[in-house]
């Protein structure tokens, strides 16, 4: 943009120029430039909305699986273009439309509303949170978030769908390089059973994932009435892989049972930057969400 304006404009920007600079770059109304829109197209007109496995749609497409699910679909999934289902990606309806089709449920082939959620924020004066902490760069940003407003965040570490053992334990020393480098504190409960987990949690299907967001958040909870805290969230709230829903309706759930309240406020805007800073910092980036469920079907 900047390049643009010097170019054509002697440098200055007006929303003229930012106008005429997302044109020339192919950028339309919703933010997507050109390959966003391809990825778009081509599932709903080569596998009919979906869904499709990551390694298909990078074939079809001609990326590295890598850059499509660290440049693309973050910003397809938090406006609510593309969503993420245990059997690959399918269209929103938003999505649908998008690239002119029809939802499935309108005679097209759509089941999801591309919901933009954020439709429960529960926001936070002056307190002590124990933020549950899924890894070490999803921290980075959500501890700053809460900090400048004035938050007394502790983390807490209870992650027992993370498989297998090695990669469990790289993403607890993320946690704990993360807690040494912006001076948190951080208490862990390190269950690691994943023939326990498979059978309170991975068996369960469809709703698996919100099985396992709610077992977390339930410890956590738990966690922070037991230590005091008035109030308990969850980095996962700044993750544009995972069922926001679910997180709302988990937290408030668990909220009511132990007697604390839970905070939630839609962090996926801060995606980008806490990959910037864990990378900034060193910290361990992982490539799927935590269960072997989830490493396996980021190739189907
Ligand atoms: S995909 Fe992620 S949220 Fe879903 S069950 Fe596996 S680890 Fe839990």
């Amino acid at each position: 943009m900047r390049d643009y304006a010097q170019v054509r404009h002697e440098g200055r920007v007006t929303a003229q120029v930012a106008g005429e600079a997302l044109r020339l770059f192919q950028v339309d109304d919703e933010g997507l430039d050109r390959v966003d829109r391809e990825i778009l197209t081509l599932i709903l007109e080569k596998f009919d909305g979906g869904p499709v496995g990551l390694s298909t749609l990078a074939v079809a497409i001609g990326e590295e699986p890598d850059t499509i699910e660290d440049v693309y679909e973050p910003y397809l999934l938090q406006r609510g273009f593309l969503k993420r289902t245990p059997r690959g990606r399918v269209l929103t309806r938003l999505g649908y439309r998008h690239c002119g089709g029809t939802p499935r449920d309108e005679g097209g082939g759509c089941s999801n509303d591309g919901d933009r959620h954020g439709a429960l924020e529960i926001r936070a004066a002056t307190m002590s949170m124990l933020l549950h902490i899924c890894c070490g760069p999803c921290a980075t940003a959500t501890v700053d978030h809460w900090r400048v407003r004035g938050v007394d965040v502790v983390g807490f570490f209870f992650n027992p769908n993370i498989h297998p053992l090695l990669e469990f334990r790289r993403r607890l020393t993320g946690v704990r390089e993360l807690a040494g480098q912006v001076a948190l504190q951080v208490s862990e409960d390190l269950t690691y059973d994943p023939a326990w987990w498979f059978e309170e949690v991975g068996s369960r299907g469809e709703i698996r994932c919100r099985a396992c967001i709610a077992m977390r958040l339930e410890r956590t909870a738990r966690e922070a009435a037991g230590s005091g805290h008035q109030a308990f969230g969850t980095t996962l709230a700044i993750s544009p892989w995972q069922d926001h829903e679910a997180i709302m309706d988990a937290g408030k759930a668990a909220a009511g049972r132990h007697g604390v309240q839970f905070v939630y406020e839609d962090l996926r805007g801060l995606y980008r930057a806490s990959r910037s800073l864990s990378k900034n910092l060193g910290l361990y980036r992982q490539k799927y969400c935590g269960c072997l469920l989830s490493e396996w079907e980021r190739y189907r």
